[in-house]
């Protein structure tokens, strides 16, 4: 076999793959592709600046190391970004076929790299597959995945709105990732808002605007996340839209999203608004139960060496229903404090660990919140809520409102009782129990507790 680089680039990676487990081999190395070897210098090419990053701050001694022992005179590597672009991504894994295609085209996307690296770093966690679906996020899921799947543009914009922590950054790296895997010549690019429109002044102040709008106007799906950023910035505003046009006009697929929907942003110009609104609005809910517990289950099983009592996750998933990232970060620190001290995770445990993110969930509702928001949805008022009425109507609503207490809060079953009009902790009991049966078999109920769930979770 001639030794060109291309054969010594697959003796690297074998090399690598031998040294790293799968998933990390899969996840860093297999994406790098070969760009050149000069003056003792192997330069690779990673698909983002976050992997570019992440393998020069913790990987770079080891790549070098591979290199060294098929090339002695190797002295020192380069990893840099060529956005848009995947590397051994073939099933067989071989880097020979990835590098050999992709040289023709290597020095012209370097080029454009260079000039035109304007995209922001993609999380490689962030995929279709670690995303769980629940009834909160599915149709914003599923518009996801029709966007990334198909190159016909169906709905444009589509645009992704929902509360902080919910997915919305994680749905939009999903597509990127889907969409270049499926379509490698397409060009995706993904930016915050404040990065579109730190790069918009930078291009003013460089008297470059021209470049700037040529560069965005030749994506195949453009992305912009969180643009609520740009509400109230008017000369940003007046760009993001002319980009947004032409992209549209030209029949490019653009995804936004915001914390809010296209008719609540404030600060952001009335025909700019309505235009927002002309394709796909999706808003992602705050999470359900059961959404927080598949993410947990899925977060514990990615980490079977840590042993942790479904109770934990259970209970996890009731209490800490602010939003997915505090979710992941308590799941997380019960991980590492579970590790260091080389012991299952208990309830126990995770009661002491949590300790303050626990009190900080419960604050956000109270009972007299709660018996508020449920008389407000059973139409009731507040004292027919907390009086002795026995109709039926009015008894189930008070049993949700107790259920939901208890729930939600970390008050005992005898001071929700008081707060009911002072009412003994066994009928509080009964009717969490009543309440807990009810929703197996009585889909309306089952809905209408969801719903206030959902407004309590926010
Ligand atoms: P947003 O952009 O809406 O503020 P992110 O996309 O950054 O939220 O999500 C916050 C964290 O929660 C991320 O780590 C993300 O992976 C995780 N996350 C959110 N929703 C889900 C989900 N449905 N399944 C798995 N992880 C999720
Ligand atoms: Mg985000």
């Amino acid at each position: 076999m001639v030794d060109t680089i291309d054969t010594q680039w697959i003796s690297v990676l074998e090399r690598l793959r031998e040294d790293f487990d799968e998933n990390t081999y899969k996840s860093w190395f297999k994406p790098l592709a070969l760009i050149n070897v000069e003056d003792g210098r192997a330069i690779m090419a990673a698909p983002t600046r976050f992997m570019r990053n992440w393998l020069m701050s913790n990987f770079a001694e080891r790549i070098t190391g591979a290199w060294q022992k098929v090339n002695s005179g190797i002295q020192d590597i380069e990893i840099i970004v060529l956005a848009g672009f995947q590397g051994a991504d073939k099933e067989d894994g071989s880097a020979k076929n990835n590098a050999v295609e992709k040289k023709d085209t290597f020095k012209e996307q370097i080029r454009i790299v260079d000039d035109n690296e304007f995209g922001a770093p993609l999380d490689p966690r962030f995929t279709f597959e670690s995303f769980v679906v629940g009834k909160s996020n599915e149709l914003a899921y599923a518009a996801a995945r029709r966007v990334a799947e198909n190159k016909d543009v169906n709905f444009n914009p589509l645009f992704l709105h929902g509360g902080v922590g919910l997915g919305k950054t994680h749905l939009m790296h999903a597509i990127a990732w889907a969409n270049r895997q499926r379509f490698p010549d397409r060009k995706v690019v993904y930016l915050s808002a404040e990065h579109f429109m730190n790069q918009f002044i930078s291009s003013m102040r460089y008297r470059d605007t021209i470049s700037f709008k040529k560069k965005f106007r030749n994506v195949d799906l453009l992305m912009i996340d969180d643009v609520q950023f740009i509400a109230n910035k008017n000369a940003t505003q007046e760009e993001f839209f002319h980009t947004f046009n032409t992209l549209i006009d030209n029949n490019r697929q653009v995804i936004l999203s915001a914390d809010r929907s296209p008719s609540n942003l404030d600060g952001v110009e009335e025909r700019i608004k309505s235009r927002l609104g002309w394709g796909m609005v999706a808003d992602i809910h705050p999470t359900e139960y059961e959404l927080r517990l598949g993410i947990l289950q899925q977060k514990a099983n990615s980490v079977p060496e840590v042993e942790i009592q479904t109770e934990v996750l259970e209970f996890l998933a009731s209490r800490i229903s602010s939003n997915v990232r505090e979710l992941e970060g308590a799941f997380n620190r019960m991980v590492a404090h579970s590790t260091l001290i080389g012991r299952p995770i208990t309830l126990d445990m995770t009661q002491e660990v949590l300790q303050d993110l626990l009190r900080a969930n419960d604050r956000r509702v109270t009972v007299d919140e709660i018996q508020r928001q449920v008389a407000d949805y059973f139409n009731l008022k507040l004292s027919d809520l907390l009086s002795a009425r026995r109709a039926r109507h009015v008894a189930r609503s008070r049993q949700v409102a107790m259920y939901l207490c208890k729930q939600l809060t970390t008050k005992s079953l005898p001071s929700i009782g008081r707060k009911f009009g002072g009412r003994h902790h066994t009928t509080v009991m009964h009717a969490v129990k009543r309440v807990d049966e009810l929703r197996l078999t009585d889909s309306v109920l089952e809905e209408d507790i969801l719903h206030l769930e959902r407004m309590f979770s926010t």
